[in-house]
């Protein structure tokens, strides 16, 4: 009887879906190493992938997974507080740190689990939460879960966020800005500097997501470096599933700080630690974007061949949206260039915004010029008969 209940409770919201064309399916797709995936038994060009410098695939990345796996088996068998703390997680932090310029780092289970165990360890109750309304997801799962009062500001507005920092952060103990570096549906950038000097002004922490930007701006240094200036961004969290092509999440910031982490981060010490191939997976491919401006350069610069074609502004970063608007126009939208052999996916509502439905094209190195020629090519004749 209960369980009918829940069979029809779950029923009526898919229906709810369905109705609103916002219902998701979960398609097989077969990525292989020059870009292309295998979907529904058609070959596709992907433009829809965050693997921006085809590090998945590299020799050396999977060599090194292979190895580490080989050596220290395919699980890390618990919690990096208990037995589960692999040596090369160390390693992985030590290098994140010096990338960053920080003092120390803490690597997660994902990028989304270091956002839910970083937020919560660092505010409460007495706190102020400021976060920039187009934020990630699990930025805001993390702000919810820290109970501190949380307001949202207007995307990228900082004369927004200067009067409600002068207006509420009086009342509160600690304040946290929180924001995406480079804004994963949208691709434009935070406006770092002036976030930084504002917090420094009103002693808030400036907490950054750089989950699309390590790997690809600067130079592969990521947002907070600014014109070739790093920014003394003091929590800045990301991912090593984008441009570093593993699998984990990680904090960088000062040695206490990290060490509180260590010790209060939820996600941190109640989860398993990563597997060790997937460590040293991360491990091999910082090196490479260390070492390769070539490579960190190309997705950027095949972004912008691609937005110039379409005529549509410089993009800040390798993601380039299409704003249709409609749902309906954006799915038509995807659809008519899979049948054309390239792969965007429509992304919609709970994801953005209500209205904003778009196509999202991320470019990655491992794209060619041609490819990205007739991806132009191909857009440009969908858009026209939208
Ligand atoms: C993708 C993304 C995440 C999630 O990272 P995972 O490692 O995939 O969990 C977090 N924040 C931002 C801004 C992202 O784009």
């Amino acid at each position: 009887m209960s369980e009918d209940l829940l069979r029809k409770s779950s029923r009526d919201k898919l229906a709810k879906l369905e109705v609103q064309n916002l219902r998701r399916r979960l398609i097989n797709t077969i990525r292989s190493s020059n870009g292309k995936v295998l979907r529904n038994s058609q070959e596709l060009i992907s433009f829809s992938c965050n693997d921006y410098l085809g590090l998945t695939h590299h020799p050396e990345v999977i060599k090194a997974s292979q190895d580490a796996t080989y050596e220290y088996g395919a699980g890390s068998g618990g919690s990096r507080l208990v037995s589960g703390n692999n040596p090369l997680n160390s390693e992985l932090e030590t290098l994140l740190a010096k990338i960053k310029g920080t003092e120390d780092a803490i690597v997660f289970g994902s990028g989304y689990l270091a956002n839910l165990g970083v937020i919560p360890a660092l505010v409460g109750r007495k706190d102020l939460i400021l976060i920039d309304e187009l934020s990630h997801a699990c930025l805001f799962a993390g702000a919810m879960l820290s109970n501190a009062h949380t307001i949202h500001f207007k995307h990228r507005d900082i004369s927004e966020l200067a009067k409600l920092m002068t207006k509420q952060r009086k009342s509160y103990q600690h304040c946290l800005v929180l924001t995406d570096g480079v804004f994963s549906m949208d691709g434009d950038l935070a406006p770092i500097s002036a976030l930084h000097e504002l917090c420094k002004k009103h002693k808030a922490w400036l907490m950054t997501d750089d989950a699309h930007g390590l790997g690809v701006i600067e130079n592969g240094r990521g947002s907070s470096v600014v014109d070739g200036c790093a920014i003394p961004v003091p929590l800045q969290v990301g991912t090593l599933s984008k441009a570093v092509g593993a699998y984990g999440g990680y904090l960088c910031s000062n040695k206490e700080t990290i060490d509180l982490i260590r010790n209060r981060a939820r996600s941190l010490v109640y989860t398993t630690g990563l597997p060790p191939g997937n460590l040293a997976a991360a491990i091999a491919a910082l090196k490479i974007i260390r070492t390769n401006i070539e490579l960190t350069n190309r997705p950027l610069a095949l972004a912008n061949k691609f937005a110039a074609y379409l005529g549509l502004s410089p993009p800040k970063s390798p993601i380039v949206t299409i704003q249709l608007g409609d749902v309906e126009r954006t799915m038509r939208g995807s659809m008519e260039l899979e049948k054309k052999g390239f792969l965007v996916v429509a992304i919609r509502p709970p994801t953005v915004p209500v209205g904003t439905s778009r196509l999202r094209c991320t470019f990655s190195a491992i794209h060619t010029e041609a490819q990205v020629d007739a991806f132009a090519k191909a857009t440009k004749e969908v858009l026209a008969i939208q």
